[in-house]
């Protein structure tokens, strides 16, 4: 990521720790990390960490191991980088003695609670007069609003993911299993270039479809069945999140009628979506037409959520009135109505949408069926 790009990340983070009182700021969320200080470590597993963010109003300091030291030195140029010996305590410990009686902020929702414990004890041990003060969405609330590096980087995931959606619709038939077309898409996406999945492909045949989420297993398609197949490309560290329900030979009655819908209520949420709207208000674009159709119970999930660094961020575009939001122009979100008949299967159709300042631009190039 460019310095610029990053100095200006650090700028308004620190803006943001002035308008909390927070003296310091503890970074512990893996995306978080790497959008502020361009160090693409990832960890595999939840309780391993590739290091942690502090930033101060003077320092950025970039803690971590000795595993990391020659990756990190490589790409991470705003960030002094500090290497720990003995776990990140003791030396948080050592930088927080330069912050007496300081505010730091953590992350609750990466930090976890063990860690926390451990955290505070050995500070308070150490005689320590730091106030611990939980913080939500600070970085998250920057990166909403996407960069044009970042569109860039997501329509070029988006790309990918879309042409390898092509070319395995084409080869599907009946007798291939769920499993064996969910691998022919990860393999297909990282010989065209992916670095990753963004998440592991769904493909849910059959009744299967009526599962929002579905680990595709040994269920074999079958022609009359809908197919929800539902996809994206990692590429640069940014996601793509597609999803086409495809239906094998003829189309039924009942595939024609629940995919029409859906497809009627994503194309009037994506005439309608700007900046400035809220967020429940765009998820009703939407779930007002599934809803006077009569299958406002079927329909069970937010209309679309932010994708970025990672699939799922804010902001959501959710019927739950706690988490509305003011749309703003740069930010990036899907728009995936769907309608799930347990027993039958399910139709969602999920496009990417950047909101803009009087409309939302579709990202996408693939088209749908038309009955
Ligand atoms: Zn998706
Ligand atoms: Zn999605």
């Amino acid at each position: 990521m460019f310095t610029a790009i990053i100095k200006s990340r650090l700028a308004d983070t620190r803006a943001l720790l002035s308008d909390r009182g927070l003296d310091a700021f503890l970074v512990y969320g893996s995306d978080n990390r790497r959008y502020l200080s361009g160090f693409t470590a990832r960890e595999e597993v939840f309780h391993e960490s590739c290091g942690s963010l502090l930033i101060t109003r003077d320092e950025a300091l970039l803690l971590t191991d000795f595993r990391y030291q020659e990756w990190a030195q490589a790409e991470v140029s705003e960030f002094d980088i500090l290497i720990y010996q003995a776990g990140l305590g003791a030396l948080l410990i050592e930088q927080l003695g330069i912050l007496p009686g300081g505010r730091l902020g953590f992350e609750t929702a990466y930090l976890s609670c063990g860690q926390y414990q451990r955290l505070t004890k050995a500070a308070a041990e150490a005689g320590l007069q730091v106030e611990w003060v939980p913080t939500e969405g600070l970085v998250e609330g920057l990166r909403e609003v996407k960069h044009p590096e970042e569109i860039l980087m997501v329509r070029q995931a988006l790309a990918l993911t879309e042409k390898v959606f092509s070319e395995v619709a084409a080869c599907l038939r009946p007798g291939l299993t769920e499993g064996q077309v969910a691998w022919e898409i990860e393999r297909r996406l990282r010989e065209g270039g992916a670095a990753g999945m963004a998440f592991s492909p769904i493909v849910a045949a059959g009744a299967n479809s009526a599962r929002p989420h579905h680990r595709p297993g040994d269920y074999p398609l079958q022609a009359g069945e809908p197919i929800i197949i539902d996809m994206g490309a990692r590429i640069s560290g940014y996601c793509a999140d597609l999803t086409r329900t495809v239906i094998l030979g003829e189309a039924t009655e009942r595939f024609r009628e629940i995919y029409t819908l859906v497809r009627r209520a994503q194309a009037t949420a994506e005439a309608g979506l700007k900046a400035g709207m809220e967020s429940l208000a765009g998820d009703a674009l939407a779930r007002e037409i599934i809803v006077q159709a009569g299958y406002g119970e079927a329909f069970g999930h937010s209309l679309g959520h932010g994708v970025g660094l990672a699939v799922h961020e804010a902001p959501s575009l959710s019927p739950v009135k706690e988490r509305n939001t003011v749309l703003q122009a740069g930010n990036l979100v899907t728009v995936e109505p769907g309608i799930y008949l347990s027993g039958w299967g399910g139709v969602r159709l999920e496009d990417m949408a950047l909101i803009q300042a009087d409309h939302a631009e579709i990202l996408n190039e693939l088209g749908f069926y038309k009955f």
